[in-house]
């Protein structure tokens, strides 16, 4: 079996580039990003400032670079980031912005929805105190892990954390996820946030590329710390030219996903499994320890790879058709059918 006929749930970072957006990279004019010079960049980082709202944007060739040269913009050696204890900016990046930003990170656990209490973001602001470091900054993640942040309390949190003098960043790694399944307006799920940064490369089907959204000024110093990040790419219009293609083609697609992962959902839970409820493209579904091993195996000769454990992601996306979601149930009913006949059969043979 070839890769290309994989079907593929680990994440929605495995899709691969459409053929138009192969003719989109293939045309892509380019030049030397570093200095300025490639207008397909530019282009894109113009698209996206404007139509998100902020006064410029920054390509970049990662989400993890992303956020890192963001936080790095906000808060300086010994400034502090209050963010969620499963946000991929704390636990998910090797803890790079303390590591190579000398920020503190304050984690704090998330309600069930994900957001976090702004009486425990007003309990873990630290006050001037020359024992403490610096509460700088507030830094949310919508989806997480795969739901969407209820738009009211978005605007209440940028709200609070103003009004505490504290800079707010957004980690929308799958930001158009929350847009599209919650039909907000792409400008209102970002307007009360400093910064925001947005993966091209995951639903949306780019091979590669995140964007950071601010203020010119903060653009200006994440474009500094993006290049001591060995992130200055030189042609990268091939990559942006990607993107774009991604933003206007990909973004309203994303429903699809959502739908198969909720018909997933429904015909996993129909099999008698534990799945969370479905909002967005990620399904977390919960399975038996014992069954690992065996389902690791008839997933396998089904063609499904899904990185399989207790509690199980499985994503949807752009390269996941609704035909493919129906052959994965496929492959779950047989096991379980399989699994539920052996179990009778040797509950028949014992004597006791
Ligand atoms: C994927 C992701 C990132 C960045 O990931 P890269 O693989 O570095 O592009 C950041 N935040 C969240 C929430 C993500 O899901």
């Amino acid at each position: 079996m070839t890769a290309t006929r994989w079907i593929d749930l680990r994440s929605d970072t495995v899709t691969r580039p459409t053929a138009a957006m192969r003719a989109a990279m293939h045309a892509a004019e380019v030049g030397d990003d570093v200095y300025g010079d490639d207008p397909s960049v530019n282009r894109l980082q113009a698209h996206a400032a404007d139509r998100l709202g902020f006064e410029a944007a920054l390509w970049f060739a990662s989400g993890t670079q992303s956020n890192l040269a963001a936080l790095m913009s906000h808060c300086g050696r010994g400034d502090e980031v209050i963010c969620g204890q499963d946000a991929h900016t704390y636990r998910y990046e090797q803890g790079g912005a303390a590591v190579l930003g000398s920020i503190q990170p304050q984690p704090i656990a998330h309600q069930p929805d994900g957001s976090l209490a702004l009486a425990d973001i007003a309990a873990a602001i630290k006050p001037d105190d020359l024992h403490f470091a610096r509460t700088r900054l507030l830094a949310l993640e919508n989806t997480i892990g795969g739901k969407v942040l209820p738009p009211a309390y978005v605007r209440e949190a940028c709200a609070f954390a103003q009004s505490r003098g504290l800079a707010t960043h957004l980690d929308g790694a799958r930001l158009m996820n929350a847009v599209v399944a919650s039909a907000q307006d792409e400008r209102d799920a970002v307007a009360g946030f400093d910064s925001a940064s947005l993966c091209l490369s995951k639903g949306l089907g780019a091979p590669a590329g995140s964007l950071l959204l601010g203020s010119r000024t903060l653009i200006a110093n994440a474009r500094r710390w993006r290049k001591a990040l060995g992130g200055g790419l030189r042609q990268a219009g091939f990559y942006a030219a990607a993107g774009l293609y991604a933003l206007e083609h990909h973004v309203a697609r994303l429903s699809e996903d959502h739908a198969n992962a909720t018909r997933l959902a429904a015909g996993l839970t129909a099999l008698g499994l534990a799945v969370e409820p479905v909002q967005t493209n990620i399904v977390f579904l919960h399975l038996s320890e014992e069954d690992l091993p065996a389902l690791r195996a008839q997933l396998q000769t089904g063609g499904v790879l899904a990185s399989l454990g207790p509690r199980t992601r499985l994503v949807t996306h752009l390269d996941i058709s609704r035909q493919q979601v129906e052959q994965v149930l496929a492959v779950f009913s047989d096991y379980y059918a399989h699994r539920r006949q052996t179990a009778s059969t040797h509950s028949s043979q014992d004597p006791s």
